[in-house]
């Protein structure tokens, strides 16, 4: 049989985004056996790195073996007991999926809608809590990715916690590409996930667990309805006992440990400085190519931008053609925004100027093709990083 071969792409979507040779050749590493004291040292130090990106000194902090949504899963199936009442904000794609997997736990979920594009303030969450006394958990997306929103959290955790609930965080376009500060935010429990800005491929879901949510895990009437996600269970491998629960991914690991080495090297405030940066920039070339951002600039993302279609554009074509012709992939829109938006990711290793360089080059020859013609973005990219430079 021939070889596998894989096409080459620059990925700019909303994940999974690029992965640096440095990562893709720790994976290639020689396997270890889970068991192993040179693998569990591997463990116990991704851990620690985990903790700084977090921005917490959580014990319980760690990559469950699944993708984002398996963070997701876990933190619900952990947290949530059936009848329980979890205020859940629904201002995108994934908070709805925070929703429906909590209610497939039994909890009475109460949803606060959003519209597409919008934010949750402290004073819509306040009235909600105030209307459902008994509530036990506040699920929210701190990044929304099928929006490109940035969810302001200031304030909320005393808002929630005065009330007994726990408050449980989506980080998975947050971790690695903007500031956290899980312990300082007051988040109980908050789970991200490998393919967005921390730049390993898909497959682990970093996540945190605090002190108010290990009491209410141990004051639980049942045990967790799932085998896989017990995170008791699971913490027992990460402890001292190292009892075994389910074979590690081992070379995810590999990945992930390489990618917080990345990470930390460059240093984690740098890190954030340079999606932000760049970010920004793509933001200015996009304006000045006559394109509108979908959302105010005061709750945009920085990680993924939404930028509407211009009338009479086809965005499937757009999207197709730069895979065919420039081998760049980005996304479209989600739900009501599905056909009328694009959605650029600036994560981890795609958070490169030359990058966005490259993006708005090809997308300005695409829209021409297809008959929309735009001016070049690229001074105001250029001066707007150079500016940010400066600063
Ligand atoms: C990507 C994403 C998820 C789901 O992660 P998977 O790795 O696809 O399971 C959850 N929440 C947000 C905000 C995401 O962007």
């Amino acid at each position: 049989m021939p070889r596998l071969e894989v096409p080459e792409r620059l990925l700019l979507g909303p994940g999974p985004s690029p992965v640096s040779e440095r990562v893709r050749q720790a994976m290639a590493q020689p396997l270890l056996g889970h068991m192993d004291p040179a693998f569990l040292a591997i463990v116990d130090r991704v851990q620690e790195q985990l903790r700084l990106v977090f921005g917490t000194s959580n014990p319980l902090t760690f990559p469950v073996s699944g993708t984002g949504s398996a963070g997701m899963e876990m933190s619900l199936v952990t947290l949530i007991e059936p009848g329980d009442v979890v205020v859940v904000v629904q201002q995108g794609v994934f908070g709805q999926r925070l929703a429906d997997a909590a209610a497939r736990l039994g909890a009475e979920v109460v949803p606060i809608a959003i519209p597409f594009g919008g934010i949750c303030s402290i004073k819509t969450l306040t009235e909600t809590l105030d209307q459902h006394p008994q509530v036990r958990l506040v699920a929210v997306v701190k990044a929304e990715t099928s929006t490109g929103v940035l969810q302001p959290l200031d304030g909320w955790a005393e808002v929630v916690h005065d009330r007994g609930a726990l408050l449980l965080v989506d980080t998975v376009t947050a971790l690695g590409g903007l500031p956290v500060h899980a312990d300082a935010m007051g988040f109980d429990v908050s789970f991200s996930g490998t393919q967005k800005c921390l730049a390993a491929p898909p497959g682990l879901a970093p996540m945190t667990v605090g002190t108010r949510a290990l009491e209410r895990i141990q004051a639980r009437e049942h045990q967790a309805p799932s085998w896989y996600f017990d995170l008791s269970a699971i913490s027992q491998y990460l402890g001292k006992s190292r009892a075994y629960h389910h074979t590690a991914p081992i070379s995810m690991i590999y990945a992930l440990a390489e990618a917080l080495n990345m990470i930390l090297d460059e240093g984690l405030e740098n890190v954030w400085t340079r999606h932000r940066q760049v970010a920004e920039s793509l933001w200015a070339g996009l304006e000045a190519m006559g394109l509108e951002m979908m959302v105010p600039r005061e709750h945009r993302l920085p990680t993924v931008a939404t930028v509407r279609i211009p009338d009479g554009v086809d965005d499937k074509r757009v999207r197709q053609r730069l895979l065919d012709q420039y081998q760049i992939e980005i996304a479209g829109g989600l739900g009501p925004w599905a056909g009328k938006i694009l959605r650029i990711g600036v994560m981890g290793q795609g958070a490169k100027i030359s990058h966005m360089m490259t993006l708005l080059n090809a997308l300005r020859e695409v829209l021409h093709a297809e008959g929309f013609a735009v001016p070049s973005g690229l001074t105001a990219l250029e001066e707007t990083y150079q500016k940010a430079g400066q600063r």
